[in-house]
């Protein structure tokens, strides 16, 4: 390598310190504080791609080739430096070549002779270039953030799943309970359907077989409803009906189970309950039903089958009493509960 600055006009000592520096490094620099010039050697040069000589030989020749970005940090720097306010001079920047491209040097100098009054008479620093590693750990570093972005990116998305799942999921359960209400429900009334009804009402009898308890049937006909359809509408009708299920449903137990049996007849279970209890309750309703229910000016009234579960009995045995009774009370002038 070929030194820009003649060694000549150097000091012995100062002249073995440039050749070692030429020699370490690759690109040394010296500066006169005094006089304000730098010498750069040739290495200086060669590594930015410059022709030998082409800068002049002063300090705005290195500040000119900083990279904008870098120029405020590295000038901070080396005026802590230069104002005795930090040890050192070590620092990376970015210095431009001649084609316009940036080159990473790493720029050590350090302070070699004051004046007589304290003032900084000379400067001698040196270059390396660390273009290629700087590069790498640059792309390092972009990769080591694109790896945690990505993975904070995997945990969005798994995230975003699990809330999609769980929404899936309560809809799921939603869609069920509308399939289970359909299936159990009676659309007109809200009260459990005849499907309903003969699932519960298997499971009552073998449990009153299971520990004797008493079990009694209520099978509820409205009187005469075909002709408040025919007078009133479907869409009345409907309404009474409606009307009626809610009417039962409040004046019974929460263990009683009370179902539409189809058309306008009603069936009530009452586990745990006697014939003669049965027979009150349902005249209750009946009174209730007679008092309270009605369309337009006709009071609405129902007929009244009851029986009780007695040993042997299954559900056709039961069935047949009930509307045997129901029977009755029909042909008892309606609006009457008769019990079998
Ligand atoms: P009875 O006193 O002998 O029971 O006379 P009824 O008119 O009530 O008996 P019938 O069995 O002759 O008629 C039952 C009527 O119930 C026939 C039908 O129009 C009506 N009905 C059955 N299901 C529904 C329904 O879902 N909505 C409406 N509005 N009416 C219904
Ligand atoms: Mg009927
Ligand atoms: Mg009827």
């Amino acid at each position: 390598m070929q030194s820009y600055y003649s060694h000549s006009n150097l000091t012995s000592s100062e002249n073995t310190l440039h050749n070692i520096l030429d020699i370490v490094s690759d690109g040394v620099w010296d500066w006169n504080v005094i006089s304000g010039k730098v010498k750069r050697n040739a290495g200086w040069f060669e590594m930015l791609d410059y022709d030998i000589n082409t800068f002049e030989n002063h300090m705005f020749t290195w500040e000119n080739n900083i990279h904008p970005e870098d120029y405020q940090r590295v000038i901070d720097h080396f005026e802590e430096y230069i104002k005795l306010k930090s040890s050192f001079y070590d620092i990376k920047y970015r210095c431009r070549k001649k084609d316009g491209s940036y080159l990473w040097v790493q720029d050590s100098g350090k302070i070699v002779s004051y004046t007589d009054n304290g003032k900084i008479e000379r400067m001698i620093g040196s270059y390396k270039n660390i273009n290629n590693e700087e590069l790498y750990n640059i792309k390092l570093k972009k990769q080591n953030e694109l790896l945690v972005n990505d993975n904070l990116n995997l945990e969005n998305v798994i995230e975003q799943r699990i809330k999609e799942l769980k929404e899936l999921n309560k809809s799921l359960e939603t869609k069920i309970k509308e399939v289970e209400y359909t299936g159990s429900f009676d659309t007109v009334t809200k009260i459990f359907n005849r499907r309903k009804f003969e699932e519960l009402f298997d499971l009552e009898i073998n449990r009153a077989k299971r520990y004797s308890h008493d079990l009694s049937v209520i099978l509820i006909d409205i009187d005469k409803f075909k002709k408040y359809n025919d007078i009133y509408g479907h869409k009345k009708g409907d309404e009474v009906l409606f009307s009626l299920a809610s009417l039962v449903q409040n004046n019974i137990r929460k263990v009683d189970i009370f179902a539409r049996w189809g058309g306008e007849e009603f069936i009530i279970v009452l586990p745990n309950t006697s014939p003669l209890d049965a027979f009150n309750k349902a005249e209750y309703l009946r009174e209730k039903i007679e008092n309270t229910l009605s369309i337009e000016d006709t009071k609405v009234t129902c007929s009244f089958g009851v029986s009780s579960y007695i040993d042997g009995d299954d559900e056709r045995s039961i069935f047949l009493r009930i509307d045997k009774a129901l029977y009755l009370a029909k042909h008892n002038n309606r609006n009457n509960v008769k019990v079998l």
